[in-house]
């Protein structure tokens, strides 16, 4: 079923007794059931019962970030993070009766045994006894959203959020961009203490977590919660290492062009977003107009972006301006019960507006694809799969990129193939400190921020934050969201951008195959884990030696370092 309007989308707020009934008829479906058929029928009304929950928790959420100051949203929130628990507690009972030897082997012939591995690798993850941590968890989530969407940061005589400010990042002026930054940092400089505290706690929480459930630290636990089925930490160091050998080089020859490029003796760390003398290249209009002009892009584009574009756009399923109150970032969300998912952004006029939008719809497009799913544990994969859709799609619609840029869309190809680069450091660093934090989460938050500073000598290393004194005294964390509220959903963006750069490459050789295999993989879903989806859409394993290799090799021919 389509729900084609997103006003249409309505729900009954679930009871914890409500659904407990709805379990205990399902069990007591199963335990009668003398049929192979009439034991699936109820594996199918689990998965129902489980999509309209999700399409629950989506909306609430989503209401939060689009107005993080409503009473009611967050109330609502605050319910659904109580809630979240108990039904994590019914599903993981359900999880732990399907895989008992008998009706495992009757999923398995029905749905694979991809399901079972997620269900295996969910059930550890759970345990009554960590109902508290995980509710106080949420909260302490909602706490950093909180206090980051009420930023009112006063510049050049205007108030600015952390989303809006960013577009003085990349002014062509070094004082306009200096200070902008400044700004920026004395926010957090003054609320330091207090994103400090927010993040100690969730280290506390979250180590307990692991220790209850048996796990040596929370990152065994952290691996497991993001559904990781085929590979492990050992994968994950042997990347990290793939990125200082391949990318840390040829990101240092990267600055160094671009250094020479905007004509600078020193690039200092508030000249990184400046990539051309002539400034970053912007949309050529409003928000309205780029969705008009994003319409056309995914009509020529084809393989069915085009129709699904339209009916997110005519249904509201959008919310992409920037507003006092809303919570900063950009993301995607699906309603599984009414068959759609919906893009959130903040434009703020920069080149990233349309680098978030292709991307989201990336998300978008991939559950749109797989809706049908017979499991909901199918209709997305695991994360650094779903970020190979998002990332993609990014690279995919670079020939229609004049549309948004005019006569500065190659300018807006050149830099966003360099950002794909230089995000790779970036994001192992980010996914590097969170191994530390959790080895240790003991440390002191000075001990954490001298990490972070570590981290930054060791994959950023020409980084220099001149007078800035809070980053440059290892404070830039704090400004990533998922360190707060995603522990280790972070090394998945460069995964799935190493996957990216290879549709890049097989786009720029042959771009009707590299579309129609991209399209196979966002209607793949999460029927598979993450390496045999990236081996079924022709792409090599991050993990592999090589992967990196060939598209950092690739890249220094095209940009010419
Ligand atoms: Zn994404």
């Amino acid at each position: 079923m389509t729900v084609t309007r997103f006003d249409d989308i309505k729900l009954t707020i679930p009871t914890f007794d409500g659904v407990r009934a709805e379990y205990d008829q399902l069990f007591a479906a199963l335990d009668s059931a003398s049929t192979k058929d009439a034991r699936l029928a109820v594996v199918h009304d689990w998965d129902q019962l489980r999509r309209r929950l999700s399409t629950w928790e989506s909306l609430v959420h989503l209401h939060f970030e689009q107005d993080t100051r409503n009473e009611q949203y967050k109330k609502d929130r605050d319910y659904s993070d109580e809630l979240r628990p108990k039904l994590t507690e019914l599903a993981v009972k359900m999880m732990r009766r399907l895989l008992e030897r008998e009706l495992r082997s009757e999923v398995e012939a029905k749905y694979g045994p991809t399901c079972l591995a997620l269900w295996e690798s969910e059930v550890l993850t759970f345990d009554p006894a960590i109902e508290q941590e995980l509710v106080a968890e949420s909260q302490l989530g909602a706490d950093y959203t909180e206090l980051c969407a009420a930023a009112d940061l006063e510049f050049q005589g205007e108030k600015y959020s952390l989303s809006t400010i960013v577009k003085f990042r990349q002014d062509a002026s070094r004082g306009v961009r200096h200070d902008a930054e400044a700004v920026l940092w004395s926010w957090f400089n003054e609320n330091g203490e207090k994103l400090d505290l927010i993040y100690d706690r969730l280290v506390q929480l979250r180590t307990l977590m692991a220790k209850k459930l048996g796990f040596a630290s929370y990152i065994e636990l952290g691996y497991k919660r993001m559904n990781r089925i085929d590979y492990g930490r050992d994968e994950v160091e042997f990347y990290r290492q793939q990125v200082r050998e391949h990318v840390v080089p040829l990101c240092a020859e990267i600055r160094k062009q671009q250094r020479e490029r905007i004509g600078l003796d020193k690039l200092y760390a508030y000249d990184e977003p400046l990539f051309d003398p002539a400034g970053n290249p912007k949309p050529q209009g409003d928000h309205d107009w780029m969705v008009e002009r994003a319409k056309e892009m995914f009509d020529a584009l084809g393989g069915g972006l085009g129709e699904f574009f339209h009916l997110m756009a005519d249904g509201n399923f959008t919310d992409l301006k920037s507003r006092d109150g809303k919570a900063g970032g950009g993301f995607c969300t699906v309603f599984p019960s009414a068959g759609m998912p919906f893009i959130y952004a903040n434009f703020n006029g920069t080149q990233g507006d349309v680098q978030v939008f292709t991307h989201e719809m990336g998300h978008a497009f991939q559950c749109y694809s797989s809706r049908d799913m017979p499991l909901l544990d199918y209709v997305f994969p695991t994360y650094e799969s779903c970020e190979i859709h998002s990332m993609s799609l990014e690279f995919l619609t670079w020939p229609h990129m004049e549309k948004f840029f005019g006569d500065d869309g190659e300018r807006f190809r050149t830099i966003h193939l360099g950002q794909a680069l230089l995000f790779l450091p970036y994001g192992v660093a980010v996914d590097h400190f969170q191994h530390l934090v959790y080895e240790k989460p003991k440390a002191t938050p000075s001990e954490r921020h001298a990490m972070w500073k570590q981290m930054e000598e060791m994959y950023l290393p020409q980084l220099d934050w001149h007078d800035l004194s809070y980053p440059a005294a290892g404070g830039r964390w704090q400004h990533q969201r998922h360190i707060y509220s995603s522990p280790f959903y972070y090394i998945d963006y460069t995964l799935a951008q190493c996957c990216a750069l290879q549709f890049w490459l097989r786009s720029e050789e042959d771009f009707d195959t590299a579309m129609s295999d991209y399209v196979a993989l966002c209607q793949r879903g999460g029927e598979a884990p993450f390496r045999q989806l990236a081996a079924s859409a022709g792409l090599k394993s991050p993990f592999d030696e090589g992967a990196l290799a060939d598209v950092a090799g690739k890249a220094r021919d095209v940009l010419g370092v």
